[in-house]
């Protein structure tokens, strides 16, 4: 049986018709820079998102590096981030001067810890780069009060739980990335609102703030030949744009498709000693961008191989904490038991729009079939 961590070409086959249309219209129209498909795609994403101003640009790394262009901040000035991410959410941070500040995530969400956070802020911290990780938010109603209360820019990055809701207590709800002062997408195929190359966008709420981060995203121009701030040059293919304005019609039945397939793990899987399913928070709905069980006992790396040897792909995100990593080797963190600890047993497991019952039970067999021996 042929597994897949994703299914890009399935996904393709049920759509392609309505694809092919969209990505030959750019070809025809020669727009490919700019063109009317950009901003048509920004249009429905804003509607989708229920943020008014979006900017595109080239990928999910650039838009955290826009955002905080934005933000005027100076050389020295600390942006705290998670620990436990992917490399781009603190990378921006440091190429750009500033000192990122590495905190814990709590072990059950795998989302920045309201505690080591507080405890992180200094008169120095200007911002937080908040993760919502493998697409599940992380606790904004407490994030947002402690952004208030110290005065700090809050950037969501939002690359792997585009379409979430958050959810406050009085029961309003709202869209990941939609809630800080920028939130930042990548369009990255795997993702769950994928293209077929790079691609990104910024959510903004302020029109101001957001004006500032499209001229930025545009050689810091917003007449041709005029330019007021340094920027750069991050623009959304138009022929991308032709492929997530049809893929964001179908993204609510993707996060169907992805959420039943983390239900059924969630009941095959949820009584095997070792391994710990994804929690379900109440103030967050999730779009399983992964699904991620955490092995105990030490033997995550040998049900990785196990799983391995049986055609089953299987991916740990992320096996090196970022305060361990080379590249910061001078910066500062928190205690990071819980990032430590997370990173020898997290485990991914395949999950896709494209995934049936008999490879579902296939994975989950060998699952237990290995756990038998213990
Ligand atoms: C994928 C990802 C990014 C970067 O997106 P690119 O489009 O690859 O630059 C940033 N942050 C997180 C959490 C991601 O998963």
């Amino acid at each position: 049986m042929k597994i897949k961590m994703v299914d890009l070409k399935l996904q393709y086959d049920k759509i392609k018709e309505e694809l092919d249309a969209s990505m030959q219209e750019v070809i025809d129209s020669t727009s490919f820079i700019n063109g009317p498909m950009v901003s048509k795609f920004a249009d429905n994403l804003s509607e989708y998102i229920g943020c008014e101003n979006i900017v595109t640009c080239a990928n999910g790394t650039d838009a955290l590096q826009i955002a905080l262009m934005a933000l005027d901040l100076k050389a020295g000035d600390e942006v705290i981030v998670p620990d436990f991410t992917y490399v781009a959410s603190a990378e921006v941070i440091a190429l750009l001067g500033l000192k990122p500040v590495f905190v814990d995530c709590r072990s059950d969400s795998f989302n920045i810890d309201i505690d080591s956070l507080r405890s992180a802020i200094t008169y120095k911290t200007k911002a937080i780069v908040v993760v919502h990780l493998y697409g599940q938010c992380a606790d904004m109603e407490s994030i947002l009060t402690i952004a208030k209360e110290s005065g700090l820019f809050l950037i969501e990055d939002t690359a792997q739980a585009i379409g979430a809701d958050f959810i406050f207590s009085n029961g309003s709800k709202a869209k990941a990335g939609t809630m800080g002062d920028i939130g930042t997408t990548s369009f990255f195929p795997s993702k769950n609102l994928g293209c077929y190359g790079d691609g990104g966008a910024l959510f903004v709420n302020d029109k101001n703030l957001a004006n500032k981060v499209k001229m930025i995203a545009n050689h810091g121009q917003s007449v041709k030949y005029k330019h007021d701030i340094i920027g750069c040059n991050s623009r959304l293919d138009s022929l991308q744009a032709a492929v997530l304005n049809v893929k964001l019609k179908y993204l609510n039945d993707y996060i169907e498709a992805r959420q039943s397939v983390a239900d059924f793990y969630d009941k095959s899987l949820r009584d095997i000693y070792s391994i710990i399913t994804p929690v379900n928070l109440r103030f967050s709905t999730h779009v399983y961008h992964q699904y991620t069980i955490k092995v105990l006992n030490g033997l995550r790396d040998d049900l990785k191989l196990f799983l391995s040897e049986k055609g089953i792909p299987s991916m740990v995100y992320y096996p090196i904490p970022l305060h361990r990593q080379l590249a910061f080797k001078d910066c500062k963190f928190e205690n990071v038991n819980n990032s430590e600890d997370l990173s020898k047993e997290v485990l991914s497991l395949p999950i896709h729009t494209e995934m049936n019952e008999e490879q579902l039970n296939f994975i989950c067999s060998a699952i237990h079939e290995f756990f038998e021996r213990y």
